[in-house]
């Protein structure tokens, strides 16, 4: 998987872009005039993974909440803003590390010449986000959508490139994913800023995580991608956890165990989901890169997993401890979870 080569942005301490490691982003969905609720949101997605967090500002008192947000969190805080550039002064001054805005939106362009002057002073970086549900029904409507989204990305990019400015990031989400990769795709050609990569809107928990996965997923192995976000109708703890089970599934980061569990068959001896379910519970709380598996008999199961660091599979009334697909033990069932949790935490 060859990356594509972005420009490298600085957004408070978190680069993007220039190689680095693909960063995982999420959005609160905390009133952010509540500062107390906002940051506690934050901490959970914190623990969870969340590298970068964007927030809404629809109001001067949500921007001025910034700057007492900032003090409770410790990864950086992009603004959220549409239309109106006083909040997006408001949110620079109030400490915010990056902007998230569509320029064109900003009738006043005396306004937005400000803006652009101040994030370039403070070195904050704006993210130009062209949504595929918010373009004006008659911007080129004679074009495929995909291309009308590019053409409105690279017109708002101009609009501030003319202002001298180049810390951008872009992104160009919409529901539909063949047309979210085909805009990705033709952007990528056409600009070397970082760009952030999400499908938006993608819905509830399971459709929301499969939307995403083949969206955020086809486009991070054409090796297009920054940041990305999973949009999910959930908390958005979910959205960190679908976005590293997206990363990891593509070998391009490394977070937590990873659980390898068959899907079952005639010869199971074992409820392999009842025991992956008890075995995720333990995983869901260790930090470890281990790859686990949970196999359903003891003839197929410890070579069907051999690439596991460590595994289970069941038996009648007994079942095996297996390392790298080797038998290391056999142990009576009711034993077997516990002799699994030995074995990782001696990993
Ligand atoms: Fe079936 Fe055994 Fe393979 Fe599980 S490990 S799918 S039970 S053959």
């Amino acid at each position: 998987m060859t990356r594509r080569i972005s420009s490298l942005l600085k957004l408070g301490t978190v680069s993007i872009g220039g190689g680095s490691p693909i960063v995982v982003q999420s959005m609160t969905t905390t009133d952010t005039r509540n500062a107390i609720a906002t940051i506690n949101q934050v901490r959970q997605l914190e623990d969870c993974g969340c590298e970068i967090v964007r927030v809404a500002v629809p109001d001067n008192v949500a921007a001025e909440s910034i700057s007492t947000i900032k003090k409770g969190i410790s990864i950086p805080l992009i603004a959220d803003i549409h239309y109106d550039f006083r909040l997006a002064l408001a949110a620079l001054k109030a400490g915010a590390d990056g902007l998230r805005l569509n320029p064109g939106n900003m009738s006043n362009k005396e306004g937005l010449y400000t803006v652009v002057a101040m994030a370039k002073e403070r070195k904050v970086p704006i993210r130009v986000g062209v949504n595929a549900g918010s373009l004006p029904v008659d911007y080129q409507a004679h074009l495929p959508l995909a291309d009308r989204m590019v053409n409105m990305a690279m017109e708002q990019i101009k609009l501030i490139e003319d202002m001298d400015f180049t810390l951008i990031k872009v992104a160009l989400k919409a529901f539909d994913v063949p047309t979210t990769i085909n805009a990705y795709q033709k952007i990528s050609d056409m600009i070397s800023y970082p760009l952030h990569v999400g499908i938006t809107e993608a819905g509830l928990p399971v459709a929301g995580a499969i939307r995403s996965a083949v969206g955020i997923g086809i486009l991070l192995y054409q090796g297009i991608g920054d940041t990305i976000r999973v949009s999910l109708s959930a908390h958005p703890s979910k959205e960190i956890e679908i976005a590293y089970e997206i990363l990891k599934s593509l070998g391009l980061r490394q977070r937590g165990p990873v659980l390898v569990s068959c899907p079952s068959c005639g010869r199971a001896e074992v409820n392999v989901v009842a025991l992956a379910e008890e075995v995720d519970n333990y995983l869901q709380q260790i930090s470890k890169a281990v790859k686990v598996a949970v196999m359903g008999c003891m003839v197929n199961g410890p070579g069907e997993a051999r690439d596991a660091d460590v595994g289970i599979a069941g038996g009648k009334g007994k079942g095996v401890l297996f390392r790298k697909g080797k038998i290391i033990k056999t142990v009576s069932e009711e034993q077997l979870v516990k002799a699994l949790i030995e074995e990782i935490e001696m990993f």
